[in-house]
Protein backbone atom coordinates (compact mmCIF):
# COMPACT_ATOMS: atom_id res chain seq x y z
CA UNK A 1 0.00 0.00 0.00
CA UNK A 2 1.35 3.54 -1.07
CA UNK A 3 0.80 4.44 2.87
CA UNK A 4 2.64 5.16 5.66
CA UNK A 5 0.82 2.90 7.86
CA UNK A 6 1.78 -0.42 7.85
CA UNK A 7 -0.38 -3.74 6.47
CA UNK A 8 0.07 -7.26 7.12
CA UNK A 9 -1.03 -9.74 5.08
CA UNK A 10 -1.98 -8.93 1.89
CA UNK A 11 -4.91 -6.10 0.97
CA UNK A 12 -8.20 -7.46 -0.03
CA UNK A 13 -9.18 -5.97 -3.51
CA UNK A 14 -12.65 -7.65 -4.11
CA UNK A 15 -13.65 -5.12 -6.85
CA UNK A 16 -14.54 -6.32 -10.10
CA UNK A 17 -11.65 -4.52 -11.85
CA UNK A 18 -8.38 -3.85 -11.22
CA UNK A 19 -8.47 -7.57 -9.90
CA UNK A 20 -5.56 -8.99 -7.76
CA UNK A 21 -2.56 -9.34 -9.93
CA UNK A 22 -0.84 -13.08 -9.72
CA UNK A 23 2.43 -13.22 -8.73
CA UNK A 24 3.47 -15.05 -11.00
CA UNK A 25 2.06 -12.20 -13.95
CA UNK A 26 3.79 -9.62 -11.48
CA UNK A 27 7.30 -11.58 -11.90
CA UNK A 28 6.92 -11.54 -15.62
CA UNK A 29 6.40 -7.67 -16.06
CA UNK A 30 9.55 -7.58 -13.68
CA UNK A 31 11.78 -8.94 -16.61
CA UNK A 32 14.05 -6.48 -18.15
CA UNK A 33 12.46 -4.54 -21.43
CA UNK A 34 13.65 -5.19 -25.00
CA UNK A 35 13.82 -3.60 -27.88
CA UNK A 36 10.29 -3.19 -29.47
CA UNK A 37 11.85 -3.55 -32.59
CA UNK A 38 14.49 -6.11 -31.89
CA UNK A 39 14.79 -9.94 -33.25
CA UNK A 40 12.83 -11.16 -30.21
CA UNK A 41 10.04 -8.88 -30.22
CA UNK A 42 8.34 -10.01 -32.72
CA UNK A 43 8.15 -13.55 -31.33
CA UNK A 44 6.39 -12.41 -28.21
CA UNK A 45 3.60 -10.25 -30.50
CA UNK A 46 2.92 -12.91 -32.67
CA UNK A 47 2.31 -15.40 -29.74
CA UNK A 48 0.16 -12.73 -28.03
CA UNK A 49 -1.79 -11.99 -31.09
CA UNK A 50 -2.45 -16.02 -31.57
CA UNK A 51 -3.54 -16.30 -28.11
CA UNK A 52 -5.86 -13.04 -27.35
CA UNK A 53 -7.44 -14.63 -30.18
CA UNK A 54 -8.15 -18.23 -28.57
CA UNK A 55 -9.32 -16.01 -25.66
CA UNK A 56 -11.80 -13.96 -27.86
CA UNK A 57 -12.58 -17.29 -29.37
CA UNK A 58 -12.56 -15.69 -33.22
CA UNK A 59 -10.02 -16.36 -36.43
CA UNK A 60 -9.41 -12.42 -37.29
CA UNK A 61 -7.30 -9.86 -36.44
CA UNK A 62 -7.38 -8.97 -32.10
CA UNK A 63 -5.60 -5.23 -31.96
CA UNK A 64 -3.73 -4.32 -28.47
CA UNK A 65 -3.72 -0.69 -27.20
CA UNK A 66 -1.49 1.20 -24.66
CA UNK A 67 -4.44 2.37 -22.96
CA UNK A 68 -7.12 1.62 -20.33
CA UNK A 69 -10.88 0.44 -21.68
CA UNK A 70 -11.86 3.49 -22.56
CA UNK A 71 -9.47 3.67 -25.44
CA UNK A 72 -10.53 1.17 -26.68
CA UNK A 73 -14.86 2.18 -26.71
CA UNK A 74 -13.27 4.82 -28.53
CA UNK A 75 -11.43 2.60 -30.98
CA UNK A 76 -14.06 0.56 -31.96
CA UNK A 77 -16.38 3.45 -33.07
CA UNK A 78 -13.73 5.91 -34.88
CA UNK A 79 -12.83 2.84 -36.95
CA UNK A 80 -16.15 1.86 -37.64
CA UNK A 81 -18.25 5.27 -37.69
CA UNK A 82 -18.20 8.82 -39.63
CA UNK A 83 -19.53 12.08 -38.26
CA UNK A 84 -23.50 12.29 -37.31
CA UNK A 85 -23.93 8.44 -37.90
CA UNK A 86 -27.06 7.00 -35.73
CA UNK A 87 -26.26 4.47 -33.08
CA UNK A 88 -28.50 2.56 -30.93
CA UNK A 89 -27.09 2.55 -27.62
CA UNK A 90 -28.97 -0.07 -24.57
CA UNK A 91 -29.02 1.39 -21.32
CA UNK A 92 -27.86 -1.35 -18.73
CA UNK A 93 -26.01 0.71 -16.31
CA UNK A 94 -23.14 3.68 -15.55
CA UNK A 95 -20.44 1.44 -18.47
CA UNK A 96 -23.60 1.68 -21.01
CA UNK A 97 -23.96 5.39 -20.14
CA UNK A 98 -20.32 6.27 -20.25
CA UNK A 99 -20.11 4.79 -23.87
CA UNK A 100 -23.18 7.02 -24.73
CA UNK A 101 -21.48 9.74 -23.45
CA UNK A 102 -18.23 9.01 -25.42
CA UNK A 103 -20.18 8.64 -28.53
CA UNK A 104 -21.98 11.85 -28.30
CA UNK A 105 -18.45 14.12 -27.58
CA UNK A 106 -16.99 11.90 -30.78
CA UNK A 107 -20.11 13.79 -32.84
CA UNK A 108 -21.63 10.45 -33.36
CA UNK A 109 -26.17 10.45 -32.65
CA UNK A 110 -26.55 7.47 -29.89
CA UNK A 111 -30.19 6.71 -29.24
CA UNK A 112 -30.13 5.01 -25.71
CA UNK A 113 -32.84 2.67 -24.73
CA UNK A 114 -33.80 0.47 -22.08
CA UNK A 115 -35.83 0.76 -19.19
CA UNK A 116 -36.34 3.87 -17.83
CA UNK A 117 -35.12 5.30 -14.44
CA UNK A 118 -33.13 2.87 -11.69
CA UNK A 119 -34.90 -0.54 -12.72
CA UNK A 120 -33.29 -0.54 -16.11
CA UNK A 121 -29.97 -1.28 -14.03
CA UNK A 122 -31.25 -4.63 -12.54
CA UNK A 123 -32.02 -6.35 -16.07
CA UNK A 124 -30.01 -7.19 -18.80
CA UNK A 125 -30.55 -6.11 -22.93
CA UNK A 126 -33.67 -7.13 -24.05
CA UNK A 127 -32.99 -8.05 -27.48
CA UNK A 128 -36.47 -7.89 -28.94
CA UNK A 129 -36.74 -4.16 -27.82
CA UNK A 130 -34.03 -3.86 -30.54
CA UNK A 131 -35.21 -5.39 -33.10
CA UNK A 132 -38.42 -4.17 -32.36
CA UNK A 133 -36.07 -0.52 -33.15
CA UNK A 134 -34.47 -1.65 -35.87
CA UNK A 135 -37.21 -2.99 -37.56
CA UNK A 136 -38.79 0.66 -37.60
CA UNK A 137 -34.91 2.18 -38.93
CA UNK A 138 -36.29 1.37 -42.29
CA UNK A 139 -34.04 3.28 -44.31
CA UNK A 140 -30.97 1.98 -42.32
CA UNK A 141 -29.81 4.99 -40.46
CA UNK A 142 -29.03 2.85 -37.89
CA UNK A 143 -24.88 2.28 -38.46
CA UNK A 144 -24.62 0.26 -35.04
CA UNK A 145 -25.83 -1.17 -32.04
CA UNK A 146 -23.97 -0.98 -29.23
CA UNK A 147 -23.73 -3.06 -25.87
CA UNK A 148 -22.57 -3.99 -23.08
CA UNK A 149 -21.54 -7.72 -22.09
CA UNK A 150 -21.32 -8.17 -18.70
CA UNK A 151 -22.42 -5.02 -16.85
CA UNK A 152 -19.92 -3.97 -14.25
CA UNK A 153 -22.09 -1.97 -12.60
CA UNK A 154 -24.53 -3.54 -11.70
CA UNK A 155 -23.95 -7.59 -12.21
CA UNK A 156 -26.05 -9.01 -15.02
CA UNK A 157 -24.29 -10.14 -17.97
CA UNK A 158 -26.20 -9.84 -20.75
CA UNK A 159 -27.04 -12.40 -23.64
CA UNK A 160 -25.06 -11.48 -26.71
CA UNK A 161 -26.16 -14.25 -29.09
CA UNK A 162 -29.84 -12.96 -28.76
CA UNK A 163 -28.78 -9.58 -29.42
CA UNK A 164 -27.18 -10.83 -32.90
CA UNK A 165 -30.27 -13.03 -33.55
CA UNK A 166 -32.50 -9.95 -33.00
CA UNK A 167 -30.44 -7.73 -36.16
CA UNK A 168 -30.69 -10.61 -38.30
CA UNK A 169 -34.12 -11.30 -37.74
CA UNK A 170 -35.07 -7.40 -38.42
CA UNK A 171 -32.49 -7.94 -41.57
CA UNK A 172 -30.69 -4.92 -40.40
CA UNK A 173 -27.43 -4.25 -41.96
CA UNK A 174 -26.24 -2.55 -38.41
CA UNK A 175 -22.69 -3.58 -37.12
CA UNK A 176 -22.83 -5.45 -33.48
CA UNK A 177 -20.30 -3.58 -31.11
CA UNK A 178 -19.86 -5.37 -27.84
CA UNK A 179 -17.84 -3.85 -24.51
CA UNK A 180 -16.55 -7.57 -22.92
CA UNK A 181 -13.89 -5.47 -20.55
CA UNK A 182 -15.14 -7.04 -17.57
CA UNK A 183 -17.02 -10.16 -19.08
CA UNK A 184 -13.68 -11.75 -21.27
CA UNK A 185 -11.64 -14.63 -19.48
CA UNK A 186 -14.38 -14.74 -16.91
CA UNK A 187 -17.75 -15.47 -18.79
CA UNK A 188 -18.43 -17.54 -21.84
CA UNK A 189 -17.74 -14.79 -24.64
CA UNK A 190 -17.16 -15.97 -28.72
CA UNK A 191 -16.65 -13.24 -30.93
CA UNK A 192 -16.88 -15.68 -34.09
CA UNK A 193 -19.82 -17.44 -33.18
CA UNK A 194 -21.81 -14.66 -31.73
CA UNK A 195 -21.38 -12.73 -34.89
CA UNK A 196 -20.24 -9.74 -33.00
CA UNK A 197 -18.20 -7.05 -35.31
CA UNK A 198 -16.17 -5.17 -32.56
CA UNK A 199 -15.54 -6.97 -29.01
CA UNK A 200 -13.72 -4.43 -26.76
CA UNK A 201 -11.97 -5.61 -23.68
CA UNK A 202 -9.00 -4.66 -21.11
CA UNK A 203 -6.42 -5.84 -19.17
CA UNK A 204 -7.26 -5.27 -15.45
CA UNK A 205 -10.29 -7.45 -15.13
CA UNK A 206 -10.76 -11.45 -16.08
CA UNK A 207 -6.92 -11.33 -17.55
CA UNK A 208 -5.69 -10.72 -13.92
CA UNK A 209 -3.11 -8.10 -15.25
CA UNK A 210 -2.13 -4.30 -14.31
CA UNK A 211 -4.89 -1.58 -15.61
CA UNK A 212 -3.09 -0.29 -18.80
CA UNK A 213 -3.71 -2.55 -22.29
CA UNK A 214 -6.98 -2.93 -24.23
CA UNK A 215 -8.52 -4.86 -27.05
CA UNK A 216 -10.56 -4.64 -30.25
CA UNK A 217 -11.37 -8.16 -31.90
CA UNK A 218 -12.63 -7.81 -35.22
CA UNK A 219 -14.55 -9.13 -37.88
CA UNK A 220 -14.68 -8.87 -41.87
CA UNK A 221 -17.61 -6.74 -42.22
CA UNK A 222 -16.24 -4.62 -39.12
CA UNK A 223 -12.59 -4.27 -41.44
CA UNK A 224 -14.51 -3.62 -44.45
CA UNK A 225 -16.72 -0.55 -42.47
CA UNK A 226 -13.04 0.86 -41.70
CA UNK A 227 -12.59 1.22 -45.32
CA UNK A 228 -15.08 4.11 -45.28
CA UNK A 229 -15.37 5.20 -42.00
CA UNK A 230 -14.40 9.35 -41.79
CA UNK A 231 -14.37 9.63 -38.03
CA UNK A 232 -10.90 11.19 -37.69
CA UNK A 233 -8.58 8.35 -36.31
CA UNK A 234 -4.65 8.45 -36.22
CA UNK A 235 -3.59 6.62 -32.63
CA UNK A 236 -6.52 4.26 -32.93
CA UNK A 237 -6.61 3.47 -36.93
CA UNK A 238 -6.53 0.00 -37.08
CA UNK A 239 -5.18 -0.11 -40.53
CA UNK A 240 -1.20 0.36 -39.59
CA UNK A 241 -1.58 -1.89 -36.52
CA UNK A 242 -2.85 -4.91 -38.31
CA UNK A 243 -0.57 -4.28 -41.02
CA UNK A 244 2.69 -4.98 -38.79
CA UNK A 245 0.84 -7.21 -36.32
CA UNK A 246 1.76 -9.30 -39.20
CA UNK A 247 5.33 -10.15 -37.85
CA UNK A 248 4.81 -9.37 -34.59
CA UNK A 249 5.38 -4.96 -34.35
CA UNK A 250 3.42 -2.34 -33.84
CA UNK A 251 3.80 0.85 -35.44
CA UNK A 252 4.54 2.84 -32.09
CA UNK A 253 6.29 1.74 -28.80
CA UNK A 254 3.84 -0.86 -27.17
CA UNK A 255 3.49 -1.44 -23.07
CA UNK A 256 6.67 -4.01 -23.58
CA UNK A 257 6.70 -4.87 -19.87
CA UNK A 258 2.52 -5.36 -19.87
CA UNK A 259 2.85 -7.36 -22.71
CA UNK A 260 5.08 -9.90 -20.75
CA UNK A 261 2.39 -10.26 -18.19
CA UNK A 262 -0.23 -10.64 -20.76
CA UNK A 263 2.09 -13.47 -22.39
CA UNK A 264 1.86 -15.04 -19.05
CA UNK A 265 -1.91 -14.44 -18.65
CA UNK A 266 -2.23 -16.03 -21.53
CA UNK A 267 -0.27 -19.23 -20.63
CA UNK A 268 -2.30 -19.33 -17.12
CA UNK A 269 -5.58 -19.65 -18.81
CA UNK A 270 -4.45 -22.05 -21.58
CA UNK A 271 -2.90 -24.06 -18.87
CA UNK A 272 -6.25 -23.78 -16.85
CA UNK A 273 -8.86 -24.48 -20.14
CA UNK A 274 -11.59 -21.90 -20.52
CA UNK A 275 -14.36 -24.33 -20.02
CA UNK A 276 -12.63 -24.70 -16.64
CA UNK A 277 -11.69 -20.61 -16.20
CA UNK A 278 -15.94 -20.17 -16.80
CA UNK A 279 -17.08 -22.99 -14.68
CA UNK A 280 -14.38 -21.38 -11.63
CA UNK A 281 -16.50 -18.14 -11.74
CA UNK A 282 -20.17 -19.43 -11.67
CA UNK A 283 -19.63 -21.31 -8.85
CA UNK A 284 -18.12 -18.52 -7.18
CA UNK A 285 -20.56 -16.21 -7.93
CA UNK A 286 -23.14 -18.73 -6.69
CA UNK A 287 -20.92 -19.00 -3.25
CA UNK A 288 -21.52 -15.62 -2.95
CA UNK A 289 -25.02 -14.78 -4.35
CA UNK A 290 -25.67 -17.81 -1.44
CA UNK A 291 -23.99 -15.12 1.33
CA UNK A 292 -26.25 -11.99 -0.07
CA UNK A 293 -29.80 -14.56 -0.07
CA UNK A 294 -28.48 -15.67 3.70
CA UNK A 295 -28.62 -11.96 4.99
CA UNK A 296 -31.61 -10.98 3.20
CA UNK A 297 -30.46 -8.38 1.29
CA UNK A 298 -31.38 -7.87 -2.42
CA UNK A 299 -29.44 -8.66 -5.35
CA UNK A 300 -28.82 -5.65 -7.98
CA UNK A 301 -29.25 -8.24 -10.29
CA UNK A 302 -33.31 -9.02 -10.69
CA UNK A 303 -33.01 -11.36 -13.42
CA UNK A 304 -31.82 -14.82 -12.60
CA UNK A 305 -30.81 -15.77 -15.79
CA UNK A 306 -28.43 -12.96 -15.95
CA UNK A 307 -26.47 -12.85 -12.81
CA UNK A 308 -22.54 -12.14 -13.83
CA UNK A 309 -19.88 -14.70 -12.57
CA UNK A 310 -17.74 -11.72 -12.69
CA UNK A 311 -19.52 -9.52 -9.46
CA UNK A 312 -22.63 -9.72 -7.41
CA UNK A 313 -24.06 -5.80 -6.84
CA UNK A 314 -25.38 -6.15 -2.93
CA UNK A 315 -28.57 -3.28 -2.12
CA UNK A 316 -28.21 -2.09 1.69
CA UNK A 317 -31.66 -1.35 2.98
CA UNK A 318 -33.39 1.83 2.27
CA UNK A 319 -31.66 4.55 4.90
CA UNK A 320 -28.17 2.62 4.70
CA UNK A 321 -25.59 4.71 2.64
CA UNK A 322 -23.82 1.61 1.46
CA UNK A 323 -20.49 4.10 0.80
CA UNK A 324 -20.64 4.54 4.52
CA UNK A 325 -20.57 0.38 5.41
CA UNK A 326 -17.47 0.40 2.24
CA UNK A 327 -15.55 2.68 3.85
CA UNK A 328 -16.08 1.21 7.44
CA UNK A 329 -14.96 -1.92 5.79
CA UNK A 330 -11.95 -0.84 4.26
CA UNK A 331 -10.80 1.47 7.36
CA UNK A 332 -11.60 -1.80 9.78
CA UNK A 333 -10.49 -4.99 7.55
CA UNK A 334 -8.32 -3.38 4.84
CA UNK A 335 -10.94 -5.26 2.08
CA UNK A 336 -11.80 -2.89 -1.26
CA UNK A 337 -15.12 -3.45 -2.48
CA UNK A 338 -16.90 -1.43 -5.41
CA UNK A 339 -18.46 1.26 -5.24
CA UNK A 340 -22.44 2.06 -6.54
CA UNK A 341 -21.96 3.73 -9.75
CA UNK A 342 -24.07 6.91 -11.43
CA UNK A 343 -27.98 6.25 -10.67
CA UNK A 344 -27.26 3.63 -8.05
CA UNK A 345 -24.52 5.70 -5.96
CA UNK A 346 -24.90 4.87 -2.21
CA UNK A 347 -27.72 2.29 -3.07
CA UNK A 348 -25.45 -0.30 -3.29
CA UNK A 349 -21.86 -1.97 -3.52
CA UNK A 350 -19.92 -4.71 -5.31
CA UNK A 351 -18.10 -8.32 -4.57
CA UNK A 352 -16.24 -8.52 -7.37
CA UNK A 353 -15.32 -12.44 -7.07
CA UNK A 354 -12.87 -12.77 -10.38
CA UNK A 355 -9.52 -13.61 -11.34
CA UNK A 356 -6.66 -14.59 -9.14
CA UNK A 357 -8.92 -15.51 -5.71
CA UNK A 358 -9.74 -18.66 -4.49
CA UNK A 359 -13.06 -19.96 -1.94
CA UNK A 360 -11.09 -18.93 1.12
CA UNK A 361 -10.49 -15.14 -0.02
CA UNK A 362 -14.09 -15.21 -1.12
CA UNK A 363 -15.23 -16.42 2.74
CA UNK A 364 -13.11 -13.74 4.07
CA UNK A 365 -14.40 -11.11 1.43
CA UNK A 366 -18.07 -12.43 2.59
CA UNK A 367 -16.55 -12.01 6.27
CA UNK A 368 -15.62 -8.61 5.98
CA UNK A 369 -18.65 -7.59 4.60
CA UNK A 370 -20.82 -9.27 7.16
CA UNK A 371 -18.77 -7.55 10.39
CA UNK A 372 -19.06 -4.43 8.60
CA UNK A 373 -23.40 -4.79 7.90
CA UNK A 374 -23.22 -5.51 11.22
CA UNK A 375 -21.30 -2.46 12.54
CA UNK A 376 -23.47 -0.31 10.33
CA UNK A 377 -26.09 -1.36 12.06
CA UNK A 378 -27.57 -3.70 9.36
CA UNK A 379 -30.15 -6.17 10.51
CA UNK A 380 -28.98 -9.05 9.00
CA UNK A 381 -31.62 -12.39 8.24
CA UNK A 382 -28.48 -15.12 8.52
CA UNK A 383 -24.99 -15.47 8.48
CA UNK A 384 -23.74 -14.84 4.88
CA UNK A 385 -20.18 -16.81 6.14
CA UNK A 386 -22.24 -19.93 7.17
CA UNK A 387 -23.83 -19.98 3.55
CA UNK A 388 -20.52 -19.50 1.22
CA UNK A 389 -19.02 -22.09 3.48
CA UNK A 390 -21.73 -24.30 3.30
CA UNK A 391 -21.61 -23.96 -0.39
CA UNK A 392 -18.39 -24.48 -1.31
CA UNK A 393 -18.15 -27.20 0.92
CA UNK A 394 -21.06 -28.90 -1.06
CA UNK A 395 -19.58 -28.08 -4.59
CA UNK A 396 -16.35 -29.06 -5.36
CA UNK A 397 -14.50 -27.00 -8.17
CA UNK A 398 -12.51 -28.87 -10.41
CA UNK A 399 -8.69 -27.97 -10.61
CA UNK A 400 -8.55 -29.26 -7.08
CA UNK A 401 -4.78 -30.73 -5.86
CA UNK A 402 -4.21 -34.07 -5.46
CA UNK A 403 -5.13 -35.91 -1.70
CA UNK A 404 -2.26 -37.07 -0.12
CA UNK A 405 1.00 -36.01 1.72
CA UNK A 406 2.34 -37.63 5.12
C1 LIG B 1 -13.81 -1.42 -16.41
C2 LIG B 1 -14.86 -1.21 -17.47
C3 LIG B 1 -14.82 -0.14 -18.37
C4 LIG B 1 -13.81 0.96 -18.29
O1 LIG B 1 -12.56 0.59 -18.55
P1 LIG B 1 -11.33 1.53 -18.13
O2 LIG B 1 -10.19 0.59 -18.19
O3 LIG B 1 -11.64 2.05 -16.76
O4 LIG B 1 -11.24 2.63 -19.12
C5 LIG B 1 -15.79 -0.08 -19.34
N1 LIG B 1 -16.76 -0.99 -19.44
C6 LIG B 1 -16.85 -2.01 -18.56
C7 LIG B 1 -17.98 -2.99 -18.70
C8 LIG B 1 -15.91 -2.15 -17.55
O5 LIG B 1 -16.00 -3.16 -16.67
Amino acid sequence: MLLDAHFTGRHFLQIPGPSPVPDRILRAISLPTIDHRGPEFGALGLTLIAGLKKVFQTQHPVVIYPASGTGAWEAALVNTLSPGDQVLMYETGHFASLWKKLAERLGLQPEFIGLPGAEGWRQGVDANHIETRLRADTNHAIKAVCVVHNETSTGVTSNIAAVRRAIDAAGHPALLLVDTISGLASADYRHDEWGVDVSISGSQKGLMLPPGLSFNALSPKALAANKTAKLPRSFWAWDEIVAMNATGYWPYTPSTNLLYGLAESLKMLEEEGLPNVFARHKRWSAGVRAAVTAWGLPIQCADASLYSPILTGVMTPEGVDADAVRALIHQRFDLSLGTGLGKVKGRMFRIGHLGDVNDLTLVATVAGCEMGLQLAGVKLAGSGVQAVMAYFAEHRGAGLRPLGGG
